[in-house]
């Protein structure tokens, strides 16, 4: 049998890393896990609890005591055929998506017990292989051995008019300069943080998709895939 790998997709925020991700998970009939989502759920829970200050930072000691609290999971959902983010036993599916949670959620994944709590997680959830996961340190620091690493990136008005159209078809009701504001800042929190800061791990392959469809996207990840899984079987 085919050995299953892992395949990490790293980037910047909204370039579609999660809609190529699953499309490829699908494809190839392996677990796509949305990292960001985990981060998003704590997030939730710091707003939940009242962790947020009123300045933006975070409580991070009142965080870190309630940190055994937090039970992130995923569960699929049978309409969608995608899986669902769960916080403590509740589908937060839809609230961990929203600008406001956007708007915080960078400073609580900069706070390096979040990240060890997620990566432990993040990395026992794929130790089997056979897994695509998304996120920003994917191949850097959560599975550095990844046989399979993408870094997509591109341009901060076609990114940031993805998004604003995704949350309007949700139902929000968003300005594009504060979409366009809240993704370079996260892009800029998340490049500078200490741990883990998000980069192009050197061996990934580099993907701007400003001026690609999501079909073209698609057909190019899974030629990317089909590619390395022949150069490690051809391996002795
Ligand atoms: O992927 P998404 O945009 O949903 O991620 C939300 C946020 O979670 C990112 O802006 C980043 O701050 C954080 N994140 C991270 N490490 C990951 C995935 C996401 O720090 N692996």
């Amino acid at each position: 049998m085919e050995k299953k790998i892992t395949i990490a997709i790293d980037g910047h925020s909204s370039c579609g890393k999660s809609t190529m991700a699953k499309d490829l998970a699908r494809a190839i009939g392996y677990i796509y896990i949305d990292s960001g989502a985990m981060y998003r759920a704590c997030t939730l829970f710091c707003m939940q609890q009242g962790l947020i200050l009123a300045d933006g930072t975070v409580d991070a000691a009142a965080l870190e005591s309630l940190m055994p609290q937090i039970e992130v999971s995923f569960r699929l959902n049978a309409a969608t055929g995608r899986p669902d983010t769960y916080l403590n036993g509740k589908n937060v599916e839809a609230d961990i998506r929203t600008m406001e949670v956007s708007s915080h959620v960078s400073p609580v994944a900069a706070i390096p017990f979040v990240r060890a709590a997620m990566t432990a997680q993040q990395q026992r959830m794929g130790a089997d292989g056979g897994i695509v996961m998304d996120g920003r340190d994917i191949g850097t620091a959560v599975f550095p051995d990844a046989e399979l690493k993408v870094f997509v990136t591109a341009s901060d008005e076609i990114r940031a008019t993805r998004r604003f159209d995704e949350l309007k078809a949700k139902g929000e009701n968003p300005v594009f300069a504060e979409v366009l504001a809240n993704l370079r800042e996260r892009d800029r929190i998340d490049s500078t943080r200490a741990v883990a800061p998000l980069r192009r791990a050197d061996d990934a392959i580099v993907l701007d998709n400003s001026h690609i469809t999501i079909d073209e996207q698609k057909q190019w990840l899974l030629d990317r895939f089909h590619e390395r899984i022949s150069t490690l079987t051809e391996q002795p």
